[in-house]
């Protein structure tokens, strides 16, 4: 099984140089392979205004990752761009560029002729010094885990000390259960880490303590999860609310950066050190805010695998309730995606099982007593409260119980989950349970794409940090 490892790094000023090269190294190589490659594209365009046909057109360029490799190390001696320092860092840098490129091409193209699943994917473009994440992979060389738990080694950046004990996987990687693949170097949240893909030998672990309860997970905005096992149990766990929690600091401290003379390109003026500062402190509050959620997330879905074989989980639309500007915030505070995919992970870990409930499952207007489907349920409306029978409940507890039955239906073979056109009284499923979005759907890829002012700022306060550390 391949899993990774991730620790945080203490690296010196020096060691802090080295790998900001490493990483412009990667995008370096990266985007002279786009331009390299796209080159060809306005070339033929070019050539074919003219009227010149197509046997005569410049050909096209390879993308595979050899072809590119090839070109690379025959230019890289020349070329000015290159030739001065390219010596500097780890030929893996260089890889991961080139190796982004040729994947960034193959979706583009399998994207375009309708093969890839997702949305669509957009031309390959360069990456921005500004912009782009900062991170390196190493596949080959030196690549350890120091026996004293506290420093690895890469290529070319030699011993760098860990800000976390390496405890978990040094032992594996001393009792020959695991093996190294790779390394990734990045920058994140303002630290940096490493992130080692590791092929690993996993005995079954110790089965879930109540191995026939079934468990049905309903995850929501006001409780982060209500918990209804097939036993009658019903648990809230409590919605941390970090970001909100931190809202009204974040405010006070955003106000503070937007009075201070801030970067500005078009003018060329650069920012001023009280800003950095004041931005540096605000992005401390979002990186904490983040660490935070992820705590809390894992201690979550750890402890509903450690206790139940079977889980049921609602396959949610996440990227739908995120273009609901009232919900954006508080959902993507919740962190519904990564709720479900640990579940799903920790759960083959343990060799359990996970149900998902169909997207259009109406778990929440479903009676689960009686198995009556109500038309309508506003979500302001908090108590289920059936009309065919006296059953009265918590909204949320009653959507539990009906995801906790349906991995009974599955087990017993009565049908799959989800598909319970027998008691819908509205198979087309037009009756969501969330309403994505009043407006009209704008098409994705967009500007905008339907994205909140809250998503906007989100998404791009850490790549900020990363320009502010980088300067
Ligand atoms: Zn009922």
């Amino acid at each position: 099984m391949v899993q990774a490892y991730r620790f945080a790094l203490d690296p010196n000023v020096g060691e802090q140089a080295a790998l900001r090269s490493h990483c412009g190294a990667a995008r370096a190589a990266y985007n002279w392979a786009v331009s390299w490659v796209t080159a060809t594209w306005w070339q033929r365009r070019a050539e074919q205004s003219y009227g010149i046909g197509d046997e005569q057109l410049t050909p096209w360029r390879p993308t595979s990752l050899p072809a590119l490799r090839k070109a690379f190390n025959e230019v890289k001696h020349t070329d000015p761009r290159f030739a001065g320092w390219w010596a500097d860092n780890s030929k893996e840098a260089y890889n991961t560029g080139l190796a982004n490129a040729a994947a960034a091409f193959d979706n583009y193209t399998k994207s375009k002729q309708g093969v890839r699943a997702g949305r669509r994917v957009g031309r390959p473009r360069r990456k921005s010094k500004r912009g782009a994440r900062l991170s390196c992979r190493f596949t080959t060389g030196a690549i350890r885990v120091e026996p004293d738990r506290r420093h690895v080694t890469l290529p070319r950046l030699g011993t760098i000390r860990t800000h976390e004990n390496t405890r978990k996987l040094q032992r594996r990687l001393a009792a020959g259960t695991a093996r190294i693949l790779s390394a990734t170097v990045s920058l994140a949240r303002g630290r940096w880490f490493v992130s080692f893909q590791v092929e690993v030998i996993r005995d079954a672990r110790n089965p879930a303590r109540q191995p026939d309860t079934v468990v049905g997970v309903d995850l929501g905005v006001k409780h982060l999860a209500v918990l209804a096992d097939n036993t009658g149990t019903i648990r809230y766990v409590p919605n941390p609310g970090h970001y909100d929690n931190a809202l009204a600091r974040l405010r006070r401290l955003s106000r503070r950066v937007s009075r201070r003379r801030g970067p500005d390109r078009r003018a060329g003026r650069t920012a001023s050190r009280r800003w950095l500062k004041a931005d540096a402190e605000r992005n401390r509050v979002h990186h904490r805010v983040a660490n935070l959620r992820t705590d809390a997330l894992h201690k979550l879905t750890t402890k509903i695998r450690a206790e139940y074989a079977t889980v049921v989980v609602e396959d949610l639309n996440v990227a739908g309730m995120l273009a609901n500007r009232r919900l954006a915030r508080k959902v993507a505070d919740a962190a519904f995606g990564q709720i479900r995919r640990q579940i799903e992970y920790k759960g083959e870990w343990a060799g359990g099982v996970t149900v998902k409930a169909d997207r259009w499952y109406p778990s929440s207007k479903t009676c689960s007593n009686c198995g009556a489907v109500k038309t309508k349920l506003p979500l302001h409306v908090r108590v289920f409260n059936c009309e065919q029978c006296p059953l009265v409940m918590d909204r949320d507890a009653n959507a539990a119980r009906n995801l906790a039955a349906l991995a009974a239906a599955v087990k017993a073979g009565t049908g799959v989950a989800g598909d319970q056109d027998a008691q819908a009284s509205n198979p087309r499923g037009a009756d969501r349970q969330t309403r994505a979005t009043t407006r009209p759907r704008k098409l994705p890829g967009g500007r905008a794409g339907g994205a909140t002012p809250h998503q906007r700022t989100e998404a791009r306060d850490p790549r900020r940090t990363e320009a502010a550390t980088l300067q």
